[in-house]
Parts: structure tokens; sequence; C-alpha cells
């Protein structure tokens, strides 16, 4: 990893001028190089998307679906391709790719085609003092929408911001992550081949660089709402950014979820679940399974489970893909190592693997399980953002759902049970949940998604994420005048007195 390409996050200084790489994750070959765009260009990028904007949100529901509609069609065709791109710049297995892609075009269908129903123009009760106006709301949409976007899911995690955006009237600056820029441009690529006036219109812009490219715009005069999706630490600057033009934003944030099982789960299902939750994408995943509370009476079982099932993996080489692949971020294996040193040697039990599943520098980590972690383990406190599963044996669920609730992060979380799995559910102090699945609730196009403290606020995906990006804008208009006039100088007191008098009989009882 050069230099520029891995200090993401460090300065909000102006962006420095000149270029930057997108590497391999697998062969540390160069892929491309890629513009550091600065403050200059992405001023000019947002104020170009804002006239864009103008004929975007004009076209109105029924064209802007048939345009996405089109795009639709273009990703669905050239699925490979797109995935192919994926799966160079961040390391994943070709299937992995593949899979985000899909669920980016549901998403994409979905964003599109709902976007009439849920941000249309409806009527609502005037209520029985105003009861001579009509009342009606609508969603607008808020101009330019700035995304920025991780690497570690490039296309479905953005498109989230991106799909619901467009559909919702805006149009779209992009900041793809600077480890996967390429991605970033084949989401453009694929847009201008379905929707031929993008050329005059630029309704989806990609700006690259690092994080000053980032913090350009989120600062650029023109920006209607900041996406972000990355690091709570990041989301703090991103946010410091946004304050100063009082710009309001989106946090996608990371995660530290939990998987609960309780005595009468299906313990295959339940093994089977933690073990993709934590492993799949090398355990790169903000939703990812990174703690399970196992209830006492099942864990010798469940963890025998576990072992047979993360033992298995083969770990993807240069050459072949394996069930997982490199760490995207090379170093993000100190990150890892940091975790498991300190979960062993606070009494840890390595399950699968261990200290040595992890390599001295960047390239693929193995499969690692620890039972029985101290709670203050930084494995258990920290998101780790690698393949490391921790799994710790609680008395009942109760003692589960508490040390489930006992972090900062609450994104996602995931429960097996036969009997209790909603009531578990209830509990949790997360944004999603999924029962007797895993992550489930990310291909649902109609669950919005998102969480709270430490994980961000805001919601992709669904109604809630269409009406993210737009301003309500409630309009009352007189049908006729009635005798009780209230909001004028005019009015006597006999008014105030009837109008007291309707409160009273109403309300006052
Ligand atoms: P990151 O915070 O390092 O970077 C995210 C993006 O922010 C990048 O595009 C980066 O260039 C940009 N950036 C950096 N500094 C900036 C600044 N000062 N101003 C504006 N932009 C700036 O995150 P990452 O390493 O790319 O992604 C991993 C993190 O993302 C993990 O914590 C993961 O859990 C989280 N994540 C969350 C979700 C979710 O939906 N909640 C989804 C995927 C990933």
């Amino acid at each position: 990893m050069s230099a520029t390409a891995a200090d993401s996050t460090a300065t909000t200084a102006a962006p420095p001028a000149g270029d930057f790489a997108s590497l391999s994750p697998r062969t540390g070959e160069e892929l491309a190089r890629y513009p550091v765009h600065d403050g200059e260009h992405v001023r000019s990028a947002v104020r170009a998307a804002a006239e864009a904007a103008q004929w975007w949100g004009g076209l109105g529901f029924d064209e802007r679906r048939r345009r996405l509609a089109a795009w639709k069609k273009v990703l669905v065709a050239q699925l490979d391709r797109v995935a192919r791109v994926v799966a160079d710049e961040t390391g994943k297995p070709m299937d992995d790719a593949r899979l985000e892609v899909v669920l980016a075009i549901d998403h994409l269908d979905w964003a599109s085609a709902n976007a009439k129903k849920v941000l249309g123009k409806r009527s609502v009760s005037p209520g029985l003092l105003m009861a001579n106006q009509a009342a009606t709301v609508a969603y607008r949409p808020l101009g330019v929408v700035g995304v920025i976007g991780p690497w570690n899911y490039p296309v479905f995690t953005p498109m989230g911001s991106i799909a619901y955006a467009l559909a919702a009237g805006n149009t779209v600056v992009f900041k793809p992550s600077e480890l996967t820029p390429g991605v970033g441009h084949e989401i453009a690529r694929t847009l201008a081949e379905a929707v031929p006036e993008v050329g005059r219109y630029p309704l989806f812009t990609v700006v690259t660089g690092l994080g000053p490219t980032g913090a350009e715009l989120c600062r650029a005069p023109g920006i209607g709402k900041i996406a972000f999706t990355g690091s709570a630490a990041t989301g703090r600057r991103v946010m410091a950014a946004c304050a100063e033009n009082l710009v309001p934003v989106l946090m996608e944030c990371g995660g530290k979820d939990p998987l609960i099982v309780d005595a009468d789960a299906d313990l295959d299902a339940a093994a089977d679940a933690a073990v993709w939750g934590g492993m799949s994408n090398a355990g790169q995943t903000c939703v990812g399974v990174e703690r399970v509370y196992v209830v006492e009476s099942v864990a010798g079982r469940f963890l025998e489970k576990v072992r047979t099932a993360a033992s298995r993996l083969q770990v993807g080489t240069a050459a072949q893909e394996g069930d997982l692949g490199p760490m995207t971020m090379p170093s993000q294996t100190e990150i890892v190592r940091r975790h498991v040193t300190d979960a062993l040697e606070k009494g840890g039990r390595a399950i699968v693997g261990g200290a040595d599943s992890v390599p001295a520098q960047g390239g693929a980590i193995s499969p690692v399980v620890i039972a029985d972690v101290p709670e203050d383990s930084v494995a258990v406190t920290e998101e780790t953002f690698g393949p490391l599963v921790v799994v710790n044996r609680v008395p009942d669920v109760d003692e589960a759902v508490r040390r489930a609730n006992a972090t900062g992060y609450g994104l996602g979380a995931t429960v097996f049970s036969a009997r209790r799995g909603e009531r578990i559910a209830e509990q949790l102090r997360c944004g999603m949940v999924s029962i007797n699945g895993v992550i489930s609730f990310a291909g649902i196009p109609s669950l919005p998604f998102g969480g709270v403290g430490e994980s961000g606020f805001g919601r992709i995906h669904g109604a809630d994420g269409l009406r993210e990006f737009t301003r309500a804008q409630s309009v009352a208009r007189q049908r006729f005048p009635i005798p009780l006039v209230v909001t004028s100088f005019r009015r006597t007191a006999r008014t105030m007195q009837a109008l007291t008098g309707i409160v009273k009989a109403r309300h006052g009882r």
C-alpha cells in the first residue's frame, strides 16, 4: 500500500495535489491511478450537480423511475464486469462481490419503484380547529447529496444512499473510499450508459481522493446533505466539517454486532450463521458477527459446530480465491492482532486459530475463534473488522441481552431462538435484528438500515431511507372562510371565548 492510499483519515487539511494508486490486496500490484481532487474541483462538481438537480428534480417520479430502471438493466447485464472491479480492489471472492452487486440492484429497483408512493404529495387531516383548510405534505429533494463511502462493500453500502437519493430527485456527488475508487467509476460508467442525458446533466459525479477530498465535499457550498459511511472517528470529523454550513448528515458507522444463541436454538443454523457472519468478507462487515453469547446449557455443542465449520474455511491466495480473501486494508491486520493477543492474554481459549493466524503485515488472516473472553477485552469492546469471533457463555438470554447492549455501538444483531426470538429482539439496543438468519435485514429493501450511538444515526433503505434525502414540505390551503378567525388583530373576545370553549369540550374532560 502506498502511503497516500493508506492514510485516509488523519487530516482535514486541503487535499494534496497529484494522484494516488488503487492496489490489489491479493497481489499488491497497482490496478490504476486516480487524481486527488482538490477543493476547487469538488466545488465545481457540486455546482454542476446543483444545476443538474433542477432538471432531475423537475422530471418527476415516473420519468426518474424510467431512467433508473434502464440503469438497473445495465447493472444486471454487466453484473460480472462490475463485480470483477469490486473483487480486484477489495480482494474479496467473486461470489461475494456478485452478491453485493445483486443486493444493490434490488435496492435500486425498490427505491425507484416506491419513491412516488412514499414521497408523493398526500392529503392529511386538518383537524377540527382548522377544518376549513386542505392540508398536504410532500417530500421534496434536497438538491445535491454528497455521498462518502467505505471500501468494505463499495457498491452495496454507498448505493443505499445513491439509489435512494436519486430516486427522491436529488443529484449525487460521490467520494468513494481511496481503496476502491475504480468501483466508484464503475457506478458512474453504468449510469451514464443507461441515461444518455448524463452528458449534459451530471446527475452522478465521482470525485476521488483521500480524507481531505471528502472534507472538501462536506464544506462545498450547495451541498444539501452528506451521507457518510465509515468509522465513527471519521464520522466525527465529517460532522465537524458539515457543522460549518449547518449541512445535515446521515451517519452509518461501525458496529460490534452480537449473536445470541438461546437454549432451544437450531445449533447447526446458529453455528453456520456465526461463522458466515463473522468470517465472510474476511470479517470486514459492519453488520458482521463479532461477539456470540451462547446459553451455557448448549455452549459445548455449539462451540464444537463452530469449530468444525470455521476450520474448513479456505483462505484465498494470490492465485486462488478461497472462502475469504486478504484484508483489504493491510494496516487492519495490526488491529486484529492486538484483539487476538489481548483476548488470549486475558484468559480466552483459542478454539480455532490464534495469534499465529495473523500474518506479520497485510495479507490474509485465517479464521480465529476464541471462547470465554473477559468482557473488558478489546476483542469484546472495540470493532475488530477481521475474521475473529468471540464466543462467551452466559447463564441465560437475559444476561446475553445485558452484555449485547453493554457497548456504545448499536448497529445490527442476530438472535437464534425457537420460541423467544422476537421478545429478545425487542430488548436489543440496535437498529436491526435478524432472527434465525444472519444479516437478513440488509437484503430486504423495505427495511430501514442504520444504527444508534457510536453506530450513527439516520437511515438508508426503505421508506425512511427515501425520506432521509428529502425535506418535508407542508402546505395548508384555506378552502372557505369561517367566522372563528383567531389569527387576525380583528379577532374579538367572543371569538376567543368560543375557541377556548371548543378546546375545553374536546380536550378538557
Ligand atoms: P473510514 O472512516 O476510514 O473512511 C470512510 C470514508 O471517509 C472514506 O471515503 C474516506 O476517504 C473518507 N474520509 C476520511 N477522512 C475524512 C474527512 N476528514 N472528511 C470527509 N471524509 C473523510 O472508513 P473505512 O475504513 O473506509 O470503512 C470501514 C468502517 O466503515 C468500519 O468502521 C465499518 O464498520 C464502517 N461501515 C459502516 C457501515 C454501515 O452501514 N453502518 C457500512 C460499511 C462500513
